[in-house]
Formats: C-alpha cells, sequence, structure tokens
C-alpha cells in the first residue's frame, strides 16, 4: 500500500458514504463503527439568498433493499483516517512520499516502478495492481467511455486487472 502524499488528506470531496460501500465494510466487520460515528442523510435542506427555499425529504431511501437504507454523512478525510487505523491493525501500513511512476503487464502479475522519499526509484512485483486515480488509469492506458454506465464500469474494473502470480 503506497502513497504519494506526506500525509493523509485533510479535506473531504466525497460527503456521503453509499449503501453498498457499508454492506461490504460489513462483511469486513467496519460498518458497525462507521454507522456509529456517521449520520443518515435524511433530507437536503436548500437555501436560496439566507432563505430556507425548500426541504427534500428521503426518508429510508433503500428500504427493504439494505439493511443500511441510507446514504450515511461520513467526510472523506475522516474515511481515510479510518481505513489508515483498521489497517494498521490488520498490520499493514501505507509506505508514503512512494509513487508509481510506471508498471508493466509481465503476463503473470504486475511490475511497478516506484519512487521513493529519496528520489531513487525500485521495481516491486506484484499480484495486482489496484487503484482508482485517473493517473493510474493513463499509465495503464485506459480512457474513459462516453456514457456514465460504462464509465462506472471503467472505472471499477480496469484498474484491478492483473491475474495473481503463481
Ligand atoms: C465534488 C465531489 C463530490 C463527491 N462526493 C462524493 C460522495 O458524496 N460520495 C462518494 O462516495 N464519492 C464522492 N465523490 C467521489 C470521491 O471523492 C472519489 O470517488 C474518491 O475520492 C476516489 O477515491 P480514490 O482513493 O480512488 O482517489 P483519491 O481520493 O483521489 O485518492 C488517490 C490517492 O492516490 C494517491 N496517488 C495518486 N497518484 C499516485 C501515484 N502515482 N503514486 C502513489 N500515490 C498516488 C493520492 O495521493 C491520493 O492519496 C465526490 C467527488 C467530487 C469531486
Amino acid at each position: 500500500m503506497i502513497d504519494k502524499t506526506t500525509d493523509p488528506g485533510t479535506t473531504s470531496r466525497a460527503v456521503v458514504v453509499q449503501a453498498r460501500i457499508l454492506e461490504q465494510y460489513d462483511q469486513l466487520g467496519l460498518a458497525g463503527t462507521m454507522v456509529a460515528d456517521g449520520l443518515p442523510m435524511t433530507a437536503v435542506n436548500l437555501w436560496a439568498a439566507g432563505r430556507k427555499a425548500a426541504r427534500a425529504p428521503f426518508g429510508d431511501l433503500g428500504a427493504d433493499l439494505s439493511p443500511f437504507p441510507y446514504a450515511l454523512i461520513y467526510p472523506q478525510d475522516e474515511h481515510e483516517r479510518f481505513l489508515i487505523a483498521h489497517l494498521h491493525a490488520a498490520g499493514v501500513d501505507v509506505e508514503r512520499r512512494t509513487e508509481l511512476v510506471g508498471f508493466d503487464d509481465t503476463g503473470r502479475g504486475v511490475r511497478a516502478t516506484l519512487r521513493g522519499p529519496d528520489g531513487s526509484e525500485q521495481t516491486c512485483d506484484a499480484a495486482y495492481i489496484a487503484a482508482a486515480t485517473v493517473r493510474i488509469r493513463a499509465y495503464a492506458k485506459c480512457s474513459l467511455p462516453a456514457s456514465p454506465a460504462e464509465r462506472t464500469r471503467m472505472c471499477f474494473t480496469l484498474p484491478m486487472s492483473r491475474r495473481p502470480a503463481r
């Protein structure tokens, strides 16, 4: 697990965690803590020029579909720290100031080139490379298709496309 930054993020773009993510975390025993610390988004209030203009109640969006029938408000930077803490508890620490600068498909796995904190480069053989950033899709020469549905599928499948080494 590597990241080119020195520290975890301190800002949030994502505001809510969707039900499907909570369902997957539930399989790992992580959902309970997150739900306890988060806030179900039950409604949105819209304001215009300092006056409340509208309220859109969501209710239980996924009732009868999910044990987590809501979007959970849980900021992205807190989410990142949450995952880092659980990774640490599982014996995995993020290697920081380490940048993926390229990779090759060896046929049996991936040979990644990593630039470390001192600027030197080394290779790392791995079964898979898993990442979702635009830059890494660019390394893999994967362009995003036009339709949102196809885009979603691409985002989730292509960056994790290597066979395990045996
Ligand atoms: C305005 C906005 C609102 C959003 N709202 C929501 C929301 O409400 N709910 C939701 O689920 N999603 C939301 N999203 C989407 C969500 O923010 C992204 O899907 C999510 O941040 C992607 O996570 P990620 O870990 O793949 O990428 P990032 O969060 O971008 O993290 C990528 C990490 O990889 C590191 N990195 C990048 N390149 C390299 C490299 N070459 N080598 C090593 N490390 C590298 C970066 O330092 C960074 O730490 C929103 C996005 C935006 C822009």
